[in-house]
């Protein structure tokens, strides 16, 4: 059999021209390959023991230089040999890390993002020219990859210090609706590494001017993934007020881990009052969702149905894949059973509210309820039988709210109907004719 020969080239421009609706991912895409290369070395430390180095030996750095017009990432991690920088970076679609994955399966705790060997590439989204410096851990020698894209690369010895990798960016000129100059102000990379990697499990730094910015700029632990019993509610709290712009503590945190047909950890948020927009147009809901603590998507709509519009929050799961387009991203299975597991867990943690917090649940009606009753309506009334029992219902006999259960549950012996009546307000209803003649 023949064997299908890849346009190398052409593949390369629908890469960097297709795959990614943001330019700004590259960032995103280097720093996770760095943070996959220390990881290699780690584990290296951690099962041989023979490296002589420590977790805290490990960072990642960027260095902008406006100047020259560079911007540069470089790590120390496993780094690369000559064939492995040709096998890696000059096949596309090649994953080393995949492999890794694959040969370390049975290990516990692996968490290597890359896996379809795409991603490198997504720098040439900014750059005209791409300078790999890389040697390999325990080896003597260094090579220098180059590439300007679509035309090819070179790749000859060079000089490199230490272990790891240095990956070079000359950025393209700007044009008038390009600015890529906005990737050497230190303010704009703080934000992108905040953004998308602020999870990243090593320290990234960043050189400003040959003085270094004190502290890392990521996170590095998230909240998410830490023991429920070991966070305070201050601290849910505050994660929530700072990554979801609200000023008010949220009314029910949401915190499950699940593993299975789908592994994932879900931090979910009822906010204690509907935001401004919520009942417009321009409200626009979803969670945020990460692959292993690096941010895929801001706002994913398809995990939450829109009954439940109102949740914050965010999925991360090791089961979906980084470089995954919005328009595929909605065909995942994964994606579809984690948004099916979501809503029966916020579905059971509103029943026990309902049942345990009456007062809170009342509140939280006053701010969502119309968002569910819209829901058993929508859809020809599809949803219905997973929202009745969170409805509430205003009694004209007891004068108050009520769900359709307990008013069944003290109906009159031989009552036969129920009337229900809408509008405005209980005066308003009180004061229709209707309401008279029952
Ligand atoms: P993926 O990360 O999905 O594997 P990439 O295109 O991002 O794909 O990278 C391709 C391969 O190049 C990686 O799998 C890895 O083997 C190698 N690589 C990329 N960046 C580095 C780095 N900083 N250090 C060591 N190896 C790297
Ligand atoms: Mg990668």
């Amino acid at each position: 059999m023949k064997q299908f020969k890849a346009e190398s080239k052409r593949l390369l421009d629908l890469m960097i021209n297709s795959i990614y609706t943001h330019r700004e991912i590259f960032l995103r895409e280097l720093i996770s390959n760095a943070s996959d290369a220390i990881d290699k070395l780690y584990y290296r430390t951690l099962s041989d023991g023979d490296t002589g180095l420590n977790r805290d030996d490990f960072c990642i750095n960027i260095l902008p230089d406006k100047e020259n017009r560079t911007l540069t990432i470089s790590d120390n991690g496993c780094g690369m040999t000559k064939e492995e920088l040709e096998n890696n970076l000059g096949t596309i679609a090649k994953s080393g890390s995949l492999n890794f994955k694959k040969e370390n399966e049975q290990k516990e705790d692996i968490e290597i993002i890359g896996q379809f060997g795409v991603g490198f590439y997504s720098a040439f989204m900014v750059s005209e020219k791409v300078t790999v410096l890389s040697k390999a851990f325990g080896s003597e020698e260094a090579s220098k990859w180059e590439s300007t894209g679509t035309a090819g690369y070179t790749i000859e010895p060079c000089e490199k210090e230490s272990h790891g990798t240095t990956i070079i960016l000359k950025l393209k000129p700007d044009t008038e609706d390009n600015h890529y100059d906005e990737f050497l102000e230190t303010y704009t990379l703080q934000n992108l590494v905040k953004k998308y990697s602020d999870y990243i499990r090593y320290p990234i730094k960043m050189d400003v001017e040959k003085s270094r910015l004190k502290g890392g700029l990521n996170s590095m632990v998230p909240i998410w993934r830490k023991n429920k019993n070991e966070i305070k509610e201050e601290e849910y709290n505050e994660f929530y007020k700072n990554k979801f712009m609200d000023y008010t503590d949220p009314a029910k945190v949401i915190h499950s881990s699940t593993e299975g047909t789908a592994t994932y950890n879900a931090l979910l948020f009822i906010p204690a009052r509907a935001p401004m927009n919520f009942y417009t147009k321009d409200y626009e809901k979803g969670l945020q969702l990460y692959s292993n603590g690096v941010l895929i998507m801001d706002k994913c709509a398809d995990l939450l149905p829109d009954y439940f519009s109102f949740i914050r929050g965010l999925v991360d799961s090791q089961d979906l894949s980084l470089n995954i387009s919005r328009e595929m991203l909605q065909h995942d299975r994964q994606l579809k059973i984690i948004a099916g597991r979501l809503e029966k867990k916020i579905k059971s943690e509103l029943e026990s509210m309902l049942s345990n917090e009456r007062e809170k649940y009342e509140e939280f009606f006053k701010n969502f309820g119309l968002q569910l009753k819209y829901g058993v309506y929508q859809d020809f009334g599809a949803h219905k039988d997973v929202l009745q029992d969170l409805l509430l219902f205003y009694s004209s006999g007891e004068k108050k709210l009520v769900t359709l259960k307990e008013y069944v549950s003290r109906m009159k012996e031989g009552q036969k109907f129920i009337y229900y009546a809408c509008g405005e307000n209980v005066d308003r209803v009180d004061k229709l004719p209707q309401t008279e003649a029952v």
